[in-house]
């Protein structure tokens, strides 16, 4: 089936159209709505999509949806309910929403024969158990205003943990993965039989691991103290907390690489950032082996997990004792295996994909089989 993929952000277009699994065309409509971009608005942007693919025979339109709330769990053939429920989610989602909202409502009109469908970041933890994404906090509070675990990345997880299950050989059914996406947002994943069972991520993406530019886990008292005692706006402990946390928060840089050669050369603060981003990947390693009780293999992916050695050797150093023995020769050439011969947890970097899996999805839900694995 081919299948326009559409990753609508705030300021850009990310397009792919397939072929089967076949990439025919893609590209990228930057800088939307400001001076010298490429357009200056979404309905431009979404037009100069389709003016410069062969829409011939389409089949349908993929698009992301960030946050699906607790409704969707899986992708969803997009009519006006459907809309109406990712408007409703749009508090939980305030950045994210509106502009695939956008991007929906342009592709609706200018295609409007071809299906059109939704596939949530949000999804693939739907499965996670109730123990699982409830806070433990006044229960009244958190059902009144949807606080709760989401968790996000969940269809690079979902493509991931697959691809991992295939290197390995075994049916993915059959097979128990710690996932690690480490982009510059980053969250780990424990996917036992190709379900997500717990995720570093929360009600937002702010939670869980050292990012680019989040802080990841926090004391809620932070915040508190923030404001009551540093005297900082509920805006401006956000805007620190997203914007200038993490390793930007950390270092002033946001980069790996860069994080990496100031390492390198001996800069204390660098040094400090990348432990800390590899310590709390480690804790989150060790909490997922024991929630899956042990897991066949741990996978890296995403920008530092697929380019990063040292944080693949550092997040995994000393865990000899959990069958977990990655080898350096292999770590370094990048092999998609990179653990030692004997090492009971089989480690690996996969490349992830998120169009291809929201294309595979698409074309599962539209197609009248029910789709093979
Ligand atoms: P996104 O989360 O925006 O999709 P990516 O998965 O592309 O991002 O990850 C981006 C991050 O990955 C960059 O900020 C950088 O820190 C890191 N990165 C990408 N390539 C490399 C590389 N070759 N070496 C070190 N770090 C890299």
């Amino acid at each position: 089936m081919k299948i326009l993929v559409l990753n609508t952000g705030s300021s850009s277009v990310k397009y792919r159209l397939f072929d089967g699994t076949d990439t025919e065309a893609k590209g990228l409509i930057e800088r939307i709505g400001e001076p010298g971009g490429d357009a200056s608005d979404h309905t431009e942007a979404l037009q100069r999509v389709m003016e410069s693919v062969d829409l011939n025979g389409l089949g349908a339109v993929g698009h992301r949806v960030v946050h699906g709330g607790s409704k969707f769990g899986s992708a969803t053939v997009i009519d006006d309910e459907v809309v109406q429920s990712v408007e409703d989610l749009v508090p939980l989602a305030p950045l994210h929403n509106p502009p695939a909202l956008s991007g929906i409502a342009v592709a609706r009109k200018l295609l409007p024969e071809v299906p059109q469908v939704a596939v949530f970041d949000t999804a693939f933890h739907q499965s996670i158990p109730a123990d699982g994404v409830a806070y433990a906090i006044d229960a009244d509070l958190a059902s009144r205003w949807q606080i709760r675990r989401y968790g996000f990345h969940g269809t690079s997880h979902a493509y991931v943990a697959r691809e991992t299950a295939a290197l390995l050989g075994r049916p993915v059914e059959d097979t128990k993965v710690i996932t690690l996406h480490l982009g510059n947002g980053a969250s780990a994943c424990a996917v036992d039989g190709s379900r997500s069972v717990a995720t570093s991520m929360g009600m937002s993406p702010l939670a869980g691991l050292v990012m680019g530019t989040r802080s990841g886990d926090l004391d809620p008292t932070v915040i508190f103290h923030l404001h009551r005692v540093a005297g900082l706006s509920l805006d401006e402990i956000e805007h620190s907390l997203t914007r200038n946390a993490g390793l930007q928060g950390l270092t002033g840089d946001n980069d790996m690489r860069t994080i990496q050669r100031r390492r390198d050369e001996g800069d204390e603060a660098a040094t400090l950032a990348f432990d800390v981003y590899c310590r709390r990947l480690k804790e989150y390693v060790g909490t997922y082996l024991a929630v899956l009780g042990g897991a066949d293999a741990i996978t890296f992916t995403a920008g530092v997990g697929e380019n990063v050695p040292a944080v693949r050797a550092a997040a995994l150093d000393g865990l000899a004792g959990l069958g977990i023995v990655v080898d350096p020769d292999r770590n370094a050439r990048g092999e998609r295996i990179i653990s030692a011969e004997g090492s009971a947890v089989t480690v690996c970097v996969v490349a992830t994909d998120e169009e291809a899996e929201i294309a595979r999805q698409v074309e599962a839900r539209l197609s009248p089989e029910p789709a093979k694995q």
